[in-house]
Parts: structure tokens; C-alpha cells; sequence
């Protein structure tokens, strides 16, 4: 099978063959149709973050594909199933955070792409108790971004608490900004749009924003403030001084979800600001199983529409190159 594999943090991909793994007990094959393409596998690849996957290893946490093989003890699936192959690879299912509904909190976690091999290949080993089922409303394409771009800003704008009639701000539109973008409406609330390209905020506009600000031109604080602040900032631009701004725009009462792991690790916190304007800073990190079955609902229903641009796997380096670029206003998805 063809596969790409990081084998040096300073080195581009390699696209090379290698044998069909086989299933263990408690695993599938998954015969992947579609991989989207996440920054964090730009991260991976470099080993940009303190804790480095092992090498050689195959990024990608947004396989979507046919089960083409059952390991040992798995009856809840039947080969030909459509699956997602999400992050979250594997949680222990006992610990308190699982028990808790928050088993993306689990310590004993494995992150498919990361801590075991992921989705850009032909083929890609997972644990049966950790892939998604896909709806047959959702097409392989369409499914692969929501594995993690969708989860995981679904998940942000349900942790931010966000109801109707509220005012929500998303930073960054892109890959995720534009699925965030879609989840806030359908939560009910005023829309705003920031991002620093006129393409991504086309974009916006497409998808029903109430509201577009191009950074690139003004301050968004300033902008935001102007129309009242925000309830919720979600922010999904990988910089500390985009984090900043967006505290500076919410509103009294106000709560900033953080999603994007910019390189530099810190961001200043206005203490006196936080605490009298009452303002909540949230850490959201991808989602469950459970969250990422909703997604794929609201998508079988119509409710989001998801910007994929398809590439060969063989031009995953450039891929990599025009998403670092910007390039790219939406997902690239590898169909091997
Ligand atoms: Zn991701
Ligand atoms: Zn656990």
C-alpha cells in the first residue's frame, strides 16, 4: 500500500509502499477512501510540540474508509462498514474522565496519526472501539474533515456554552473556522467573521456570517466593540496575539475558547479585565465519540456544508507547502 511517512522532523514526507498491516484482537483494517489534512499533522511532521510522535509513523487523525478486515473479538462492526478514524484513537474507557463523558481527557489516550499510525495511506489500522460509524447521508469526502475540524470546533462552541441571540466571534476562518462559523448558527447566534484574507471572509459570507471583519484592514477589537462585543470568541488562528485580541473583543460575562496550539506556548492575560468583566478562558480540545456522531447527524441533515479542495497523496508535501502559505481557504483532502 502506498503511505506517507515522517521519517525526520526536518525532512518532507515520504510516499512509499509498504505492507497491508494486519488487525490485531480489538482492531480493524480500514480501507481509507479520504484524509483530510489537519495542521496538527504539519505539527507532527516537524516535531514542532514537546512531546514528539516516534518515528518513522504515518500522520493523519481524519481517515474516513470501508472496514475491510475484523480482528479478533470485534462483533459490533461488519466488514463494509463506513468509518471515521478519529484523535482519539483509544481511551482506557475506565478512568474518570472516560466514565465522565470526557474521555478526550483521558491520560492513557493514543492519538491516531501521532502516537500510532493514521489515515494517510491506503490502508490504516484501528481500534474497533474508537472509529465512528458514517451515516450514509455523509460522503467519505465530506466526512473526513468533520473527523476533526468538525468535531473539534463543535465541540468549542458547545463548551463556550453559547445560546441564542447571543454574539459570537470567530477568529480564523479556514479549515475549522468555517465549520465553527456553521455550528455557531446553528446555535442560534449573531455571527462574526475575523480573518486577514478577503477569500476566507468570501467565505464567511457564503456561509451567512452577520458580520465580516477583515483584520487585515482594521482593529478587530475595535470593530467587534463596536457592534456590542462578543459573548464567545472562539479562536482558531494560531497566534497568542489573535488569543489576546479576542479576549480584548468579548463582552461583560464573556468566554474565550481556546482551540489552535500556537508554536509559542503563552499569551497574556489582562487579569483586572478578566476579573471584573467576569470572562471565562476555556481550553477545547477535539471531542468524543458521541460529539463527532452529532456532526455527522447535523451534516446527514443538511445543516453544514464543508469547503474540501482534493489532492493526491503523492502531493502531500505540497500540500503541506500551500497550506503553511494560505493558500488553501478550505480542507485538503488526500483520496489514495
Ligand atoms: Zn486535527
Ligand atoms: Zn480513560
Amino acid at each position: 500500500m502506498r503511505a506517507a511517512v515522517v521519517t525526520a522532523y526536518d525532512q518532507p514526507l515520504e510516499v512509499v509502499d509498504r505492507p497491508v498491516p494486519e488487525p490485531a484482537d480489538g482492531e480493524v483494517l480500514v480501507r481509507i477512501q479520504a484524509s483530510g489534512l489537519c495542521h496538527t499533522d504539519i505539527h507532527a511532521a516537524r516535531g514542532d510540540w514537546p512531546v514528539k510522535p516516534p518515528l518513522p509513523f504515518v500522520p493523519g487523525h481524519e481517515g474516513v474508509g470501508v472496514v475491510e478486515r475484523l480482528g479478533g473479538g470485534v462483533t459490533h462492526l461488519a466488514v463494509g462498514d463506513r468509518v471515521a478514524v478519529p484523535w482519539l484513537g483509544y481511551a482506557c474507557g475506565r478512568c474518570g474522565y472516560c466514565v465522565s463523558g470526557r474521555e478526550t481527557l483521558c491520560e492513557s489516550q493514543v492519538n491516531t496519526g501521532y502516537g500510532t499510525d493514521g489515515g494517510h495511506a491506503e490502508y490504516a489500522i484501528a481500534r474497533a472501539s474508537h472509529v465512528v460509524p458514517v451515516p450514509d447521508g455523509v460522503s467519505s469526502l465530506d466526512a473526513a474533515p468533520l473527523t476533526c475540524a468538525g468535531v473539534t470546533t463543535y465541540k468549542a462552541v458547545k463548551v463556550s456554552g453559547l445560546r441564542p441571540a447571543e454574539r459570537a466571534a470567530i477568529f480564523g476562518i479556514g479549515g475549522l473556522g468555517h465549520l465553527a462559523l456553521q455550528y455557531a448558527r446553528i446555535f442560534g447566534a449573531e455571527t462574526i467573521a475575523v480573518d486577514v484574507t478577503e477569500d476566507k471572509l468570501r467565505l464567511a459570507d457564503d456561509l451567512g456570517a452577520d458580520h465580516l471583519v477583515d483584520a487585515a484592514k482594521t482593529d478587530p477589537v475595535a470593530a467587534i466593540k463596536q457592534l456590542g462585543g462578543a459573548d464567545v470568541a472562539v479562536v482558531l488562528a494560531a497566534s497568542p496575539t489573535v488569543l489576546e485580541q479576542a479576549h480584548a473583543a468579548l463582552r461583560r460575562g464573556g468566554r474565550l475558547v481556546l482551540v489552535s496550539l500556537p508554536k509559542e506556548n503563552t499569551m497574556r492575560l489582562p487579569i483586572f479585565e478578566t476579573v471584573l468583566g467576569g470572562i471565562s478562558v476555556i481550553g477545547s480540545i477535539v471531542g468524543t465519540r458521541e460529539d463527532l456522531a452529532e456532526v455527522f447527524r447535523l451534516h446527514s441533515a443538511g445543516r453544514t456544508r464543508v469547503d474540501v479542495q482534493v489532492r493526491k497523496l503523492d502531493e502531500i508535501n505540497d500540500a503541506i507547502e500551500d497550506v503553511l502559505a494560505g493558500r488553501v481557504t478550505a480542507r485538503v483532502v488526500f483520496q489514495p
